[in-house]
Parts: structure tokens; sequence; C-alpha cells
């Protein structure tokens, strides 16, 4: 084609996890117009930013050198709070939309924490594990005061799970001897501090969601989850989690995926099956009990509920209008782009937003925290009933929030909603305590 016949060509969307926050948050404020703009200018931004270069000595003798991140973004509510993740593709801009992320699910989950995040730019499956153990050792005696138990408490992300939160919290305690370091950390396993359901409960927390949201009516003639036909893309902590909670609650599992593919069935999937393969060979990818199927396709399935619980910048401009789901409940952070979500509201498809929809495993590291603190652990219904009265306040109030915005007149979606809760909150709270001195 020569230039003059050549199609308009629109901009290309931008995926930087930073902006996306950033637009997200703008098209929030723009609803609270009686919130001072300094303020805002202040809840936008995160109050600190570290990076720590180190050298490690790899098993084969090799000495590399990472980049390693810890963002804060605000400690206005309580000490900051978020994951730490382990992935190739970490970079501060990642970190500090994750970090803001923080802030924001916990103002709606309502646990007394601000937002944080942490990352080390590595790839875990090259990796064995005395790898992985020093890389962890060095990265937190790099970051040294930065986390502590009333300051900054790291958890779990993407390719970090208990066994890191263990060395995590045995790395702080040797550098802090003859205390309870236990609050320091979360996520941590059963037997050095970690909480009943802790593993489950990002998973767990999204279902209670969807199902309080459901039996509120955003999907009309679907009323819950029993016989719901369900996709998940990701298959980790959050998603087959999700896959096998959503399943004992009644659905059927008709698509999952994970970095190597995916593998669908209308009928549903024998889920032990699959969790079997993926134990044997490391993935869903390949599972006989279906038909092999891309990522995208898992995210275009005919379904009553898509649940991204990958990486982010999955649904984007490009595939939004593929989507056949009724309902999107966001088990990943950031999945869904701006332009996405413009899309998916404007053909009707609500969108649990991240914040809401993930924040059962905040809330749950929450409940670890204090058990920590009091040295005490409480039973896994005890969790897992809490954790519902959670869920479902959260769940509530965003979709208060949007039915009183929309009698004001103003169509949101139910991000926006989510983000208006949590920003009121956390600025309530800034503005109590006053701007300090
Ligand atoms: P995990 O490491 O346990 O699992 C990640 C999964 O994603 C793996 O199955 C991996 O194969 C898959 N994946 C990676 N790249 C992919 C791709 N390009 N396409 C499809 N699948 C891909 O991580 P996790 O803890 O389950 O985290 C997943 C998401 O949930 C992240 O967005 C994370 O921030 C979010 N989240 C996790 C928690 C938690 O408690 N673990 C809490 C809140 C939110």
């Amino acid at each position: 084609m020569d230039k003059k016949t050549a199609a308009p060509t629109e901009p290309v969307e931008d995926l930087n996890p930073f902006h996306i926050a950033a637009q997200q948050f703008d098209q929030a404020v723009a609803h609270l117009p009686q919130l001072p703009r300094g303020l805002i200018d202040f809840l936008k931004r995160p109050v600190r930013t570290a990076i720590v270069e180190f050298p490690v000595e790899l098993a084969d003798g090799s000495v590399r050198t990472f980049t390693g991140y810890r963002v804060l973004h605000s400690s206005i509510r309580g000490p900051g709070k978020g994951g730490i993740r382990y992935h190739p593709d970490v970079t501060l801009d990642e970190v500090r939309a994750l970090a803001s992320w923080m802030t924001w699910k916990c103002a709606v989950i309502d646990v007394p924490f601000g937002g944080a995040k942490g990352g080390v730019c590595c790839n875990p499956k090259e990796m064995s594990e005395s790898d992985l153990r020093k890389i962890t050792r060095r990265y937190v005696s790099d970051l040294g005061e930065l986390i502590g138990p009333h300051t900054d408490i790291p958890a779990p992300d993407v390719y970090t799970n208990a066994q890191t939160m263990a060395w995590i919290y045995d790395t702080y305690a040797m550098m802090h001897p003859g205390r309870n370091n236990l609050p320091v950390v979360t996520g941590k396993p059963l037997d050095i501090g970690g909480s009943y359901g802790r593993h489950e409960a990002t998973a767990r927390g999204c279902l209670f969601a969807c199902q309080r949201a459901l039996a509120r009516g955003v999907v009309p003639g679907l009323a819950g989850v029993k016989g719901a036909r369900v996709a998940v893309q990701g298959f980790g902590n959050a998603g087959a989690i999700a896959a096998r909670l959503f399943r004992e609650a009644g659905a059927r599992i008709v698509g999952v995926s994970d970095s190597r593919g995916g593998v669908v069935n209308g009928d549903g999937l024998d889920l032990d099956a699959v969790l079997a393969h993926k134990e044997a060979t490391g993935s869903v990818a390949g599972f006989a009990g279906g038909r092999a199927a891309g990522n995208d396709e898992v995210l275009a399935l005919e379904c009553d509920i898509l649940i991204p619980a990958a990486l982010e910048n999955q649904i984007r401009r490009d595939n939004a209008g593929a989507v056949r789901a009724r309902l999107v409940a966001e088990a990943a952070n950031g999945p869904t782009t701006p332009a996405a979500d413009r899309l998916l509201f404007g053909r009707g498809i609500p969108v649990l937003p991240d914040i809401l929809a993930n924040s059962g495993g905040v809330c749950v590291s929450y409940f670890e925290w204090v058990q920590n603190i009091e040295n005490e652990q409480w039973e896994l219904e005890e969790v897992n009933q809490k954790l519902r009265a959670k869920m479902e306040r959260a769940t509530d109030a965003v979709l208060d929030k949007q039915a009183a915005v929309g009698r004001g007149g103003a169509r949101i979606d139910l991000r926006t909603a989510a983000l208006l809760v949590a920003v009121g909150r956390v600025a309530q709270v800034a503005l109590e305590r006053g701007i300090w001195p």
C-alpha cells in the first residue's frame, strides 16, 4: 500500500503499567472535585523508590548482577504492604504501578496498610533453588531497614512462594536477632507463622467477590457461580486455585492456560487430571482431556466468567472485542488496559477490578500479620469466615458507589467505582492526620 492509500493508523496502545495506573487514577479523581489538587497530586506519586544492584554467585560458578526494586507508594493508612515478583520483565514502572494498586486495594478491602511492591529482574525458570535463595537473601539484606514489621511488609507474587517468604523471614531475623520478626513478611509456610487459608486466599476472595456481585445482579440472568462456565488464564497460585474453588462451588471450567499454552473443553475439564498433568510436565499445555488452545483463544472463549490470573495487559484494545464472557473477574493485577475497559464497558461486560477481585490475598496477609503480632494461629474456618465478610463488604462498597455515582447522572465502570472508594478512604485519613509538620 502506498502512503496515499494507507489507512490512518491509530496510535500504538501505551502498555506501560505506570502510565495505565495514572490514567485510571485520573479518571477516578475527576469524580472527586472536592479533593484539594495538591493532595491528589501527592496521592498519585510513590513516596519512596529503592533500586538495588547486587552480585550473586550462581550454581554454575558464574557471577551475575541483578537489579531489585522496592517501591513504597503510600503509608497513609498504615505500613506498606505488597508482594515481591521474580520475573525477567520486571521494570521499575511495573513495580511502581503494582505498588499504587496495592494502596488502593488495601483501602478497598479495608485493612490498615498502605501500598508497596517489590521485584527482582531474573528468570526463576532458569535458576536452581540455591540461586533463588541467594538472590532472595542478598536482595533483602540490601534493602536493609526499608522493610520491617511496622514499615513495609512483603508477600508472594509471580514466581515467588512460601519458600521465598521463609528465606525473607530468615534473612531479616538474622539481621534483627532477639525479637519477634514474624510479622516482617506474610505468605510464610504454616509452620513458620503462616496463616491457614493464605495460600488459597487470593482465589477464594475472588470467588467470594464474584458470588456477591452476581447475587446483587451485576450480570442479568446469572445469579451465582453454580453452573457457570468459567475460563482461567494463568495457572499458578491465583489461577489454579481459582479454577479448583470455582469448580467446588459448582462451576464448569471450560478452559485454562499458562505461559506455555492452554486447553479447552466445553463439557468441563477434569481439573484433578489437569493439575496432575501440570505437576508432571510443568504446564497445562498438552493435556489430553481437551483441545489445545493458545492464550488468546482462552481469553476469547464463550463463557460466563473469565478470570485473567497471569500478568498485566492481557485484555487490550486489540483483543477486548473478542472477549465473549459475561463477567470478567481480575485475579491478576492490571490484566485489562484502559482502552479495553472502555470497550468492555461499552459492550455491557462488567469487570470486577483487581483492587477488589484479588484483594483476598492481602486480606489474609493482614490476618497473618495480626496472628504473628499476637503469637496466635487461627483456625481455617475462622480465617475464611472473616475473609468472606471482608470481601462482601468491599464488593458492596464498590457496587454501592457505582450506583450512587449513577444516581448523580454519571455512568462509571466498577474499576472507577473501586478507585473512588479507595482514594476517598485514603484521602480522608490524610486529611484527618494533616500534612506534617
Ligand atoms: P504464580 O507465579 O503462582 O503463577 C503465574 C501463572 O501465570 C503461571 O501459571 C504462569 O505460567 C502464568 N503465566 C505467566 N505468563 C503468562 C502468559 N504470558 N500467558 C499466560 N499465562 C502466563 O503467580 P500468582 O501469584 O498466581 O500471580 C498471578 C497474578 O495474580 C499476578 O498478576 C499477581 O500480581 C496476582 N496476584 C497474586 C496474589 C498472590 O497472593 N499470589 C495476590 C494478588 C494478586
